[in-house]
């Protein structure tokens, strides 16, 4: 038998996409010999989603098994299913994902969809649905969140998605212009891609060693509107760059990755904040949110768009408006540098100092990964179905390291390591 190969002409280069996988897998996952690989992606993803099964099975995968997503599917639902849908999620498909994490599947997440994909529908119906999904997700979520498995993000440069960047563009060049700035900051630019990120991994680790050294108390956050003391949890440690997971695999979750991050104490929270970039969550775009904290929650939030969309999303649950994670990103980073407003938290998180809502990281905790969910909380561990970063960091921002004694450590300098 015979197929016929229909030559198609993509504006992304197949190369360089074809490393961006293989990053993916050897870099992101560590994928190890044996081990099954889950992986979620868009259809348009389709060629890196390939790329990324050919790389899997070269490092010795069992079995890849992709679900693939399609956004006229999702507004399909929102125009044609009944009231009662959007209070529906598919918890079996959870659960059997928490089985497959159980059995030493490794996750990769391939993102690159419509970042305001449901902006027109309403609100009732999107936060509605997203609350169902998030409460099924959380067999799966928290075996992620808790790194039981090697697990990674990765983007592909989706129409809808690059024509959101780049809107004065046609939307091929938009693709080709995501593209580039995608394989930039994943470093599938340099000659040996898995090399330079041994070298970034080195650098991000001298950075946490410094934090972890520190043990400080809170950090200080202080810019134009800005007065922010967030503390940090108790046994609190800083991570970045390559992590280990529980399964004993080192991996990279988030290619690119720029950020050190930990937990912050989740009733040790205090003063206030405005986000430096606007907050693109579920299709709204959330513009100019100024927060007030008091004993690590916060009771006053605004957004001169979004507003309504802000405010449900601090009433998901209890941990909804407290910290999950505060991260520190150098302005100069090549995300910041590249000056583009993403409208997607892997890249625009990775382009400022940021603060998150909801659900910690129990890996953020010395020897968190023997900790049990009581001990988390009583250090100061929140916990949330939410985990919602959002950019309070700039070029104006300084940072000062709190001691418990009072001591004071500079940390950041007009948005960048004060040493
Ligand atoms: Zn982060
Ligand atoms: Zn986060």
């Amino acid at each position: 038998m015979t197929r016929m190969e229909t030559p198609q002409t993509t504006p992304i280069d197949p190369i360089r996409l074809d490393r961006l996988a293989e990053v993916g897998i050897r870099v992101g996952l560590n994928l190890q010999p044996g081990q099954d690989l889950l992986l979620t992606a868009p259809v348009e993803a389709l060629p890196l989603v390939r790329r990324i099964a050919v790389h899997a099975y070269r490092a010795g995968a069992g079995l890849v098994t992709p679900l693939l997503s399609d956004p006229e599917l999702t507004l399909l639902r929102f125009r044609e299913a009944p009231d009662a849908s959007f209070d529906r999620a598919a918890g079996w498909l959870y659960e059997g994902m928490a089985q497959a994490f159980d059995a030493n599947t490794a996750r990769m997440a391939v993102v690159g969809d419509d970042p305001m994909l449901l902006s027109a529908e309403s609100p009732d119906k999107v936060s509605r649905a997203s609350k169902a999904q998030s409460q099924a997700y959380k067999p799966a979520r928290e075996r992620i969140t808790g790194f039981d498995i090697n697990w990674n993000l990765v983007s592909y440069p989706g129409t809808a998605w690059a024509r959101q960047v780049f809107p004065d563009l046609p939307p091929d060049q938009a693709v080709a212009r995501l593209a580039d700035a995608i394989f930039a900051a994943s470093r599938v630019d340099a000659d040996d891609p898995v090399a330079a990120w041994a070298e970034h991994n080195a650098a991000l680790r001298m950075r946490t060693d410094w934090l972890n050294a520190q043990e400080f108390h809170a950090l200080h956050f202080t810019g134009p509107g800005t007065d922010l003391t967030v503390g940090l949890a108790d046994g609190h440690e800083w991570m970045g760059g390559a992590s280990l997971a529980r399964n004993g695999i080192t991996c990279n979750p988030n290619i690119p990755s720029e950020e050190v991050f930990t937990t912050p104490h989740a009733a040790r929270v205090e003063g206030h904040v405005r986000a430096t970039k606007p907050l693109s969550y579920q299709g709204t775009l959330i513009e100019d949110i100024a927060v007030r904290f008091e004993a690590g929650r916060i009771v006053e939030a605004t957004a001169s768009r979004g507003e309504e969309v802000l405010h449900k999303v601090l009433e998901s649950d209890d941990g909804a408006s407290r910290l999950g994670e505060v991260a520190l990103v150098p302005h100069g980073s090549p995300i910041s540098q590249s000056d583009l407003l993403f409208y997607n938290t892997l890249f625009d998180e990775n382009a400022a100092c940021h603060i998150a809502l909801g659900q910690c990281y129990a890996k953020c905790f010395r020897d968190g990964a023997h900790l049990s969910r009581e001990q988390i909380a009583a250090q100061g561990g929140n916990e949330s179905m939410i985990h919602i970063d959002w950019m309070i960091g700039s070029a104006q921002i300084d940072i000062d390291g709190l001691h418990a004694d009072g001591r004071r450590v500079p940390v950041f300098r007009r948005g960048e390591w004060a040493s």
